[in-house]
């Protein structure tokens, strides 16, 4: 088996975004490999502890991968101030005599953007609308490479390394299962301060919201980079809890058209047309529905989402952000895809000068106070139940090939990605007895 089917067999998908399949992306010849280590969202650790304690598994499923792909640089992207893990990397290259290259950035948000990565190490400009391969790129994640390495001395995806952190007794880095609950994965971390909460999965600018009552619901997936708890009448609560009919109200009343949500738009700065503010104009003209079809809304297709006009850009409180993204939905229902022009792009003379800080970034979002604190350690937890939903990535869900009443042993495989199909092989977080199958597993001890 190569690289790749040994990837699929594992059933990676990437551990810091959507979950796209890694065998798909790996599915490639390019010119350079860059591995996503900025860890951009203000208050995770994941992929920082994950850097101080496994550089030999990084560099050398690194170097695989580079091979594999035929690349001629391997360079791992993280912020300057990462001095530990620069050290722990080092380390590493020299051990295994690689030829790793690590580029430092500046601490700003969003560093570990896709795009924007592949510009502070290339110095090029993904196309509008394009992917990293259009400039012979390949973009994986840290935590992704690790999972690689496994995958190479034939461990299945089975685990995540997640942070816990915000109103919790003890901020702290987990690995558990897949499968594991919200609720053992908070108690792990000392319970919360406060009665009531609202959680973020993932990072404060692109984090999923949650209730209290969805979180108590919801189980760690192979996207699941963190858990962040929050009083729920903070700045993010309500922005997340703003009604659609209300924020595009607020967009037509409001608007000073003062243009800062497309001075700082990163996507913006690398010269993409996308123009918030000009969306935000054309939406206090009429519905969204009327503007379909006109251009500067289609720009909408270019937006990231990574909420630096929302959330920091916007003297207004206004969410550009969130109306990209009901336009997103309304061009997609009207089959729109973003055309490709051909054309090239020049990155803003300003964009140096335009980066947010990562620091005042947690501050505009309200969690600034979670801001400063060191993992030193890592959790390691083995729940009596797992429940492992089927699709946990971008594609079809997986179809079990267990039934209950079976007896699995972690690492075997439960449901199989459809042949030919867009997907994600997934397995037994732990040893147990399958209890259901339906579009999620039931494993218990
Ligand atoms: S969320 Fe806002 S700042 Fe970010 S890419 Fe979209 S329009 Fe630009
Ligand atoms: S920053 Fe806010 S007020 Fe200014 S143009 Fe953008 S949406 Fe309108």
């Amino acid at each position: 088996m190569n690289l790749t089917q040994k990837v699929f067999e594992a059933g990676i998908v990437g551990c810091g975004g959507a979950g796209f399949p890694t065998h798909i992306k790996y599915n490639a010849k390019v010119e350079h490999l860059i591995i996503n280590a900025a860890e951009c969202e203000p208050l995770l650790r994941t992929d920082r502890y994950i850097m101080c304690n496994k550089a030999r598994e990084i560099i050398s499923a690194c170097e695989a991968i580079r091979e594999h792909l035929g690349a001629s640089d391997c360079t791992i992207a993280l912020k300057k101030g990462y001095k530990e893990e620069i050290a722990s990397l080092e380390v590493a290259i020299l051990a295994l005599a690689s030829k790793v290259k690590i580029h430092k950035m500046e601490s700003f948000y969003p560093a570990g953007d896709e795009q924007v990565i592949v510009c502070e190490v290339t110095g090029k400009v993904v196309p509008a609308g394009g992917i990293p391969l259009d400039v012979g790129c390949v973009v994986s994640n840290v935590a992704t490479v690790c999972a690689v390495y496994d995958a190479l001395n034939g461990k299945s995806f089975t685990n995540k390394y997640l942070t816990m952190t915000g109103e919790v007794g003890e901020p702290v880095v987990l690995n558990v299962p897949l499968g594991t609950s919200f609720k053992d994965c908070l108690t792990l971390a000392g319970g919360a301060n406060i009665e009531d909460y609202f959680v973020i999965c993932g990072g404060p600018m692109m984090g999923k919201p949650m209730t209290k009552e969805e979180a108590l619901n919801s189980v760690v997936t192979k996207t699941t980079s963190g858990y962040i708890i929050l009083p729920s009448g903070g700045r993010l609560p309500s922005l997340h809890q703003t009604t659609v009919e209300h924020t595009i109200n607020r967009a037509k009343s409001a608007c000073i058209q003062c243009n800062f949500c497309t001075q700082l738009c990163p996507r913006n700065m690398l010269g993409h047309p996308i123009e918030p503010h000009k969306i935000m104009r054309k939406i206090a003209r009429g519905s969204i529905e009327e503007m379909i079809g006109d251009p500067v809304v289609i720009n909408a297709l270019l937006c990231c989402e990574c909420g630096v006009c929302e959330l920091y850009a916007c003297p207004m409180q206004l969410q550009p952000r969130k109306v990209n993204s009901l336009v997103k939905k309304e061009l997609a229902k009207n089959g729109i895809r973003y055309q490709k022009t051909g054309e090239e792009y020049t990155v803003n003379i300003n964009r140096e000068y335009r980066k947010i800080p990562s620091k005042r970034a947690a501050n505009r979002a309200g969690t600034g106070k979670y801001y400063d604190y060191t993992i030193k350690n890592c959790k390691e937890f083995t729940p009596d139940k797992v429940e492992i939903p089927v699709k946990q990535h971008i594609g079809v869900p997986a179809e079990p090939v267990v039934k209950a009443g079976d007896t699995v042993r972690c690492g075997q495989l439960i449901a199989k990605c459809p042949e030919g199909k867009m997907g994600a092989n997934i397995h037994a977080s732990i040893d147990g007895t399958v209890k259901s199958v339906g579009e999620v597993i039931i494993i218990e001890r």
